[in-house]
């Protein structure tokens, strides 16, 4: 997952302030790509104070003619869209655009297209977009501000990114193999029975609540070890 991948392009935009605001929720987000489609105004000293310190990503701001030219490297691009159109568009929403950008950012370029503050995005310029997204909202106010819509897609996109990144951090650990699963689960079935909480007759869906309880927490081979340890201290003290 590269967040340097995603891109962010406006199109359009009249206000430098709602430039401004997109390039600071664009960096707290992480993301650092903006593109400005045939930008209304000019990225001024209004835009860098409402950038409040994502200068960087203003100053490298590229700028395009035509919405095409700005995704023309992209292999995944996604308009958004604060209404549904007559013409129905695959859907996604801010969590599933989040899941497929990050997959895509991999080896690919993403876009994300946003429209102009008061007009949106043309229903041409949709047609070079694969996917539509729509933040859920109030349906008798459904118009977020542009920045604001960019900041909940980019937290959407910071938000899985992190946790995919703290996942990858857990599993340096080796998680249990299944035969390892397997060994604990026949020691433990064996202890469970010689201490007499189960019935030797019929283990079965006991066995099986517990197997998918240890299933569910996908436990390391150390956690392994220490559960084993803890079988067998019981049947050291049964003797
Ligand atoms: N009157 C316009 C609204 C434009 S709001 C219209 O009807 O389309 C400016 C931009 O902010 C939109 O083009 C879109 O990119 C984004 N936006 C605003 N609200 C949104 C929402 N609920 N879901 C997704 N994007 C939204």
């Amino acid at each position: 997952m590269k967040l340097e991948n995603i891109k962010i392009v406006m199109v359009e935009t009249s206000h430098p302030g709602n430039i401004g605001a997109a390039a600071r929720a664009m960096k707290n987000m992480g993301l650092s790509r903006l593109a400005l489609v045939n930008p209304q105004c000019t990225v001024d000293q209004v835009a860098y104070a409402r950038g409040a310190g994502a200068d960087e990503i203003l100053q490298q701001h590229q700028t395009l003619k035509t919405l095409p030219e700005a995704v023309a490297d992209c292999r995944l691009v996604v308009g958004t869209s604060a209404r549904l159109r007559a013409l129905a568009w695959p859907e996604l929403t801010p969590e599933t655009l989040a899941q497929k950008a990050l997959a895509s950012s991999v080896a690919d370029k993403v876009a994300i297209v946003f429209g102009r503050e008061n007009a949106g995005l043309t229903n041409d310029e949709l047609q070079h977009c694969q996917y539509t997204v729509t933040i859920p909202s109030n349906p008798l106010f459904s118009s977020l501000n542009v920045a604001s819509a960019i900041q909940v897609i980019g937290y959407e996109i910071y938000r899985q990114y992190s946790d995919q990144g703290q996942q990858t951090v857990q599993t340096t650990e080796p998680l249990a193999e299944s035969a390892e699963l397997e060994g604990y689960f026949s020691h433990l079935q064996q202890v469970l029975i010689s201490t007499g909480f189960l019935d030797n007759s019929n283990p079965r869906q006991m066995m099986k609540r517990l197997r998918r309880l240890y299933q569910r927490a996908e436990p390391t081979r150390n956690e392994v070890n220490i559960l084993r340890g803890i079988l067998s201290a019981v049947e050291k003290y049964r003797k």
